[in-house]
């Protein structure tokens, strides 16, 4: 028994090409967005349909290693490999990019994408409870609202953004709704499906169509619940994957936890809870602008300093989801993340006694032997401690 609604999630990726294409033939913008920090709801609201460009594949590295240094995030190396090799369909059809401050590499490495497409770098604050940080995001917002306006020749008005701020909502909602299926014992989704499913609708040129998508899905499961239906037996060890953001293409790690017998219950990171779980208040009646800025100062980011909102939500997340064992996961070279494990460690291990893995790797699948046998030890320890 699988449910049915999740094969419209397989089928996603080519439709979601197609639609994109018909878009631009409409006459149609679209605009590139490389971070979380980048709120889409001004890109939605300026007519345009935005797409995330993360690299999340190996293939392009090589040729991004020509202009960037080898030991750099596989991410900035990927993101900057499908553009400069014009090879990911999605930056193709980028009428311009929003890059942001977030890591040295990163923002060094928009300086470079800027030969090959307009970029728009946002400087996102890197301390989140400031009143000073809160003004320059707000004012950093106000600058990419000017720049839409002018690259696209629109005009966006509040209304649009309380519409977009709206649907946007939905559609952190309807994740959220699905997400918290797997809060029970009996988990109803894998972790590779639950990326594939909020992979593939980030990519959808109606966001109505993609917060359609997971609200049939939720449903379907709640109904195959009630017959019974599980993704794995209640013994089988629930993981949690912190750290660094994955997708479709760098998802080894957690295809061997569930190869293994683990299951991947709750993801926090980007494409996970760090951006479901905002709440942007659509009934607020202050400067849209402003919500947007609050609310995004809050995503709890390794690039933040000091990040104490990441600890909080792993606390939280730990108990609502019955997590036997805590993977965090960081992209080789990415400095923030690493440093930061330190503080998780703390916390998951000795603070909360759940077993904790810290993998650092990259895309490649020269080091999966050795994960496959440092997860295998870890499962054991997880199962160990659950008995
Ligand atoms: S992990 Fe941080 S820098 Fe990377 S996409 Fe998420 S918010 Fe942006
Ligand atoms: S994973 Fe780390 S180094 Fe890579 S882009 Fe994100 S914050 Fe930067």
């Amino acid at each position: 028994m699988r449910p049915n609604a999740l094969e419209a999630f397989n089928e996603l990726r080519d439709q979601n090409i197609l639609n994109l294409k018909g878009a631009k033939a409409a006459g149609k913008k679209v605009v590139g967005i490389y971070c979380s920090y980048c709120p889409k709801e001004l890109v939605l609201a300026a007519g345009a349909v935005p797409v995330s460009l993360c690299g999340t594949r190996e293939e392009p590295i090589a040729a991004a290693e020509k202009h960037l240094p080898r030991n750099l995030c596989p991410l900035i190396k990927s993101s900057y490999g499908f553009a400069v090799t014009d090879t990911c369909p999605y930056f193709h059809f980028s009428d311009m990019i929003v890059g942001e401050t977030t890591c040295d590499g990163k923002k060094k490495m928009f300086e470079l994408m800027q030969d090959i497409k307009p970029v728009h770098v946002m400087h996102l604050p890197q301390v989140a409870d400031r009143e000073a940080s809160l003004k320059l995001w707000h004012s950093e917002l106000v600058r990419l609202q000017d720049e839409l306006e002018e690259r696209l020749g629109i005009k966006i008005t509040d209304q649009d953004l309380r519409e977009a701020i709206h649907i946007s909502s939905e559609q952190r909602r309807a994740r959220m709704e699905l997400f918290n299926l797997n809060q029970g014992r009996a988990a109803l989704i894998s972790g590779t499906e639950m990326l594939t499913v909020s992979w593939q609708v980030g990519f959808c040129v109606d966001q109505q169509e993609g917060i359609d998508l997971i609200d049939g899905l939720t449903a379907e499961l709640r109904e195959l619940a009630g017959m019974g239906y599980r993704v794995s037996d209640e013994s089988s060890p629930r993981i949690l994957l912190t750290g660094t953001p994955v997708g479709l293409g760098s998802e080894k790690v957690i295809t061997l936890v569930e190869e293994l017998g683990g299951l991947v219950v709750a993801m926090q990171n980007c494409g996970g809870y760090n951006i479901a779980d905002l709440e942007i208040d659509a009934s607020d009646t202050r400067d849209p602008l402003l919500l947007l800025a609050e609310n995004y100062l809050k995503i709890p980011c390794s690039v933040m300093s000091p990040n104490q909102r990441r600890l909080k939500l792993l606390e939280r997340m730990i108990k609502e989801f019955q997590i036997d064992g805590v993977i965090d996961l960081t992209w080789q070279a990415c400095h923030t993340f690493n440093v930061e494990s330190f503080l998780v460690a703390d916390l998951v291990k000795n603070r909360m006694g759940i077993p904790f893995l810290q993998i650092e790797t990259d895309y490649s699948s020269s080091d999966k032997e050795n994960l496959r046998v440092r997860i295998e030890a870890f499962l054991e320890i997880t199962s160990d401690n659950n008995r």
